[in-house]
């Protein structure tokens, strides 16, 4: 192979990749995986090597400079994963490259500073405010040193010719963490060579202490202090007199597991276990690529199937990846890997610290984990020999990362597994409509468990029709009495309960207390948001808009109402009916606080909690067989969603709440409050009746061209000015439209739909617009909006707006 050019992906908002030239002396140290140090412009940037090769064009190559590890933070095999989620995601490879390693590895760059002649002159006796005075004068006291300063306050002073300014690396902020460990030096072997010494032990514990370290090799200065008081003195001790070492070594920081009660293993699998056993298993050893989807109902025991599955790929001597949409599941299903099989486990997300991502990261890297549990980030996992991904509750949309690159952690796992020849099993109990059609067009091999484990039985549903009990009571409350006494008759058997309450409640909806419409755009099936800036209801797909009203324009009453609570004001008013009963809530909020999320679910698992009451983090996952009430509070809430997956998605928040009941011996008991009792995603929840949902989904979607029919890009558009944001997406727009008339024969597969305002008009102090591109190639808008996006840049720099793609969207607000 010729070794003189590298091929290169730089992390910066830069198309494509960049070859370098390789200086003789650094060609040993390069391998696949590691980062390079190489001039870019004026810059030096850390780049990531993809390989060897050279460009397809003779051009002059600039030289690398350094390699900057000494070994690789990826493998080889995931390059062209890499490359795909670069592609697919029109995200630039080197910045996702960069987002995925683990973070702190970068160096962080800041300004120093010193004063220029003209800055000296100024301080001694030139017109200057009594500000930038200060500012000189520190700068004066440490030249060269890093300032506490805005870049912009700093560049003015640049530019007045005051200061000279300069880029400084800073050290990476996380790497290996070291330990000092304390071995004996190895001319002294065990016991006898203690008498060898001659030296009579007079300390406290000092033969003890001794014969310690001789038995167990190196160990750690803070191990031997515990058991040791007074083990730093015997270690000085000792050193000088040369029998022991003291040696820096790096340790990896061990996650805390907690350990749950997770129940043994099965006596016997159930029928439809075992075949599905079967299937993955024939899966596996073909040792080819494909895709499964495992359609098991809630309770059928699918951990079950994952556990042997993963199992059988470690036998196989590959190793695998399972992934949960959420952190709090994966310290569960972690826990349930722990207490089966006995093999080196890694967890991954981002519940962990840095310099713990970090050590699990090298770990997969050299090879020593055999399986990876995690969240979406853990898909991308470094494991040189990956042969099996786990996608757990495939459904869920927390898959769908919100910042870039955009990547859903479903789609992605197929792909990864199509270009690393792994089998991926996709589970859930409400499949997504997406990879339910992926089945009958025979892409995925459908894989069904439609009983419980032990035969136990489904929940008994209960409707609360509080379209009713609103008429009756002018205010909604937001607790029924039916639900009320149930939690009641929970609390006074010793069972636990769990409430769900999809929290959306920053935004209203619009309800018709009369009829239970919720009001929808004319032309795409999702509810209306009410906007308060412009005091307007609108669209959030195509834009559409028109003013508030209160008519129902179903029944015509002024019937339609604000809507809105969220999980707080539940857990208050539940508190107060309930004072002597143990109440929590989990939500992003509180998961927020590092290891909060964690102690609910086991002071929940270990019946300290009464109630859990919470949004979709409490719906899915944990196995709790005391619960055998779960009461939904507001079914429509994600009804109202505007979206086109909102019947989708609470059919499913629905069933798997459902799920959650009566996992134990005792039947279960399930209360949902609606406002819809008669919609078709309630009613095909109620009864379980995942294909009737199904179908009148792809009936819908196909009528109004939504995916699976369609190709979903959101172009955003965000800025500081409204109007300058405004124009940008105008600009865009048309770009997009003139290109597509170029391509005469193909163009009319697209189609591009807005600019409209975003649903959340200002965000974050950034005004947002967006443009909806619908199509039925991916390649076809792929190209378009690289296209657009280059020929675009500049202008959008000028205007000070920002563009974003998000492929696949999964929120369009
Ligand atoms: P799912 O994810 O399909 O909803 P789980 O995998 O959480 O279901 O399993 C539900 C419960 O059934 C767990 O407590 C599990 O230990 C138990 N279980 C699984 N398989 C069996 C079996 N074959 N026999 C008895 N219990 C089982
Ligand atoms: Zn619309």
């Amino acid at each position: 192979m010729d070794k003189t050019c590298v091929e290169i992906a730089v992390p910066l908002p830069v198309d494509g990749t960049f070859f370098y030239h390789v200086p003789p002396n650094l060609v040993e140290e390069i391998r696949v995986g590691c980062r390079a140090l190489v001039p870019f412009g004026n810059k030096k940037i850390e780049g990531y090597i993809l390989g060897w090769g050279r460009p397809t064009t003779t051009c002059e190559l600039k030289e690398i400079f350094q390699v900057m590890d000494a070994e690789p933070l990826f493998p080889e095999r995931m390059v062209p994963f890499f490359r795909w989620i670069s592609e697919y995601y029109i995200h630039p490879l080197g910045q996702v490259i960069q987002k995925t390693l683990p973070g702190g590895l970068n160096r962080p760059t800041y300004k120093v500073a010193w004063l220029t002649e003209e800055g000296f002159k100024c301080l001694e006796g030139g017109q200057i405010d009594k500000h930038d005075r200060k500012i000189l004068e520190t700068i004066k006291e440490n030249p060269g040193k890093r300032v506490g300063l805005s870049l912009e306050v700093l560049k003015r002073l640049e530019r007045r010719g005051w200061v000279r300014l300069r880029d400084h690396k800073g050290r990476p902020k996380t790497g290996p963490l070291f330990r000092t460990f304390i071995s004996a030096r190895e001319t002294v072997h065990g016991p006898r060579s203690l008498e060898e010494i001659g030296i009579p032990l007079k300390a406290k514990d000092e033969q003890a202490f001794l014969e310690f370290i001789l038995d167990h090799g190196p160990v750690m200065l803070s191990e031997l202090s515990k058991r040791f008081t007074n083990a730093r003195y015997l270690v000085k001790k000792w050193a000088q007199r040369g029998l022991l070492i003291s040696q820096k070594r790096p340790v990896y920081r061990s996650p805390e597991g907690i350990v749950f009660h997770t129940g043994g293993p099965p006596g016997k699998l159930s029928r439809y276990q075992e075949q599905a056993v079967l299937q993955v298993n024939a899966l596996l050893e073909k040792g080819r690529f494909s895709t499964c989807l495992l359609f098991g109902v809630t309770g059928s025991g699918k951990t079950e199937v994952y556990l042997q599955a993963v199992k059988r790929a470690i036998e196989m001597g590959k190793q695998a990846i399972v992934m949960v949409p959420e952190i709090a599941l994966a310290i569960y299903m972690e826990a349930v890997f722990r207490s089966r099989i006995n093999t080196r486990l890694a967890v991954y997300h981002s519940g962990l610290s840095q310099g713990q991502r970090y050590d699990q990261w090298m770990q997969m890297v050299r090879g020593e984990v055999d399986v990876v549990i995690g969240a979406r980030s853990a898909l991308f996992s470094p494991l040189p020999r990956l042969g099996l991904i786990v996608v757990d509750e495939e459904h869920d949309g927390a898959y769908k990362q919100d910042v870039a690159p955009r990547y859903h952690g479903r789609d992605a796992a197929v792909a990864r597994g199509r270009l690393e020849n792994a089998v991926v099993v996709l589970g859930s109990g409400t499949p997504s409509v997406q990879s339910y059609a992926n089945c009958s067009l025979g892409r995925y091999r459908l894989i069904t468990m439609p009983e419980r484990v032990e035969h136990r039985e489904f929940p008994e549903v209960e409707i609360v029709d509080m379209k009713a009990l609103a008429q009756a009571k002018d205010n909604g409350d937001i607790l029924s009495p039916r639900l009320m006494e149930t939690i009641a008759d929970t609390l006074k058997r010793g069972k636990q309960g769990m409430l769900f309450l999809n929290r959306r409640g920053f935004f209203r909806l619009y309800i018709c207390r009369f009829c239970g419409t919720a009001l929808a755009c004319p032309n795409c099936d999702v509810s209306l948001i009410y906007h308060l800036e412009q005091q307007k209801l609108t669209c959030h797909y195509c834009g559409y808009e028109c003013e508030p009203r209160q008519e129902c324009p179903k029944c015509l009453r002024s019937g339609l109402r604000s809507w809105g609570f969220g999980t707080e004001r539940l857990e208050h008013e539940l508190k107060m009916h309930f004072p002597g009963a143990r109440i929590a809530r989990m939500d992003t909020d509180v998961a927020r606080r590092k290891g909060r999320a964690q102690s609910i679910v086991k002071d929940f698992l270990e019946h300290k909690i009464d109630i859990l009451l919470g949004t979709q983090m409490i719906t899915k996952g944990y196995d709790v067989p005391e619960v055998t009430l779960v009461g939904v509070v507001g079914a429509d809430l994600s009804l109202a969603f505007p979206d086109f997956r909102a019947a989708e998605r609470t059919f499913q928040l629905l069933s798997q709440v459902a799920g959650r009941a009566g996992r134990g011996r005792e039947r279960g008991k399930v209360i949902i409050q609606t406002h819809n009792p008669d919609h078709y995603a309630i009613r095909a929840a109620i009864s379980r009746d995942y294909l009737g949902l199904y179908q009148k989904e792809m009936e819908l979607r196909e009528q109004l061209g939504f995916p699976p029919f369609t190709y979903l890009v959101c172009v955003r558009l965000q800025g500081n000015s409204r109007a300058r944001t405004e124009q940008s997406a105008r600009y865009l727009s048309e770009r997009l439209k003139k290109t597509l008339e170029r391509w005469p024969k193909r163009g009319k597969e697209i189609q591009i739909l807005g600019p409209a305002e975003a649903p959340i008009a200002k965000l974050r102090g950034k005004y947002r617009w967006q443009i909806l591109i619908k199509s039925k190639s991916p390649y076809l808008t792929q190209r378009l909006l690289r296209v657009a996006k280059k020929s675009s840049a500049s202008a959008l720099k000028t205007k000070g707006v920002q563009l974003i793609l998000d492929v696949d969207p999964y929120q369009m607000m």
